[in-house]
């Protein structure tokens, strides 16, 4: 469980999630900008296009498969 904690920090620090941008219409690298809400299913995120600098809301569903395994 722990390297699992450390592996999810890693992602987060990475910051980077090939997203779909719609102002770029196609897969584009977007870096972590901030949480806007932890959910008991998924934590939503700001992610912002490296390409054009949009902003968009995205849930990482991950985490809470972490939260599931934490619950054990
Ligand atoms: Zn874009």
């Amino acid at each position: 469980m722990l390297s699992d904690d450390l592996q999810f920090l890693e992602d987060c620090l990475a910051a980077n999630e090939l997203l779909f941008c719609r102002s770029c219409a196609q897969q584009t690298l977007h870096a972590h900008q901030e949480v806007v809400a932890v959910q008991p299913v998924a934590t939503e995120l700001l992610m912002e296009c490296t390409h054009c600098y949009t902003v968009r809301r995205w849930l990482d569903w991950n985490s809470a498969q972490l939260t599931y395994r934490q619950r054990d």
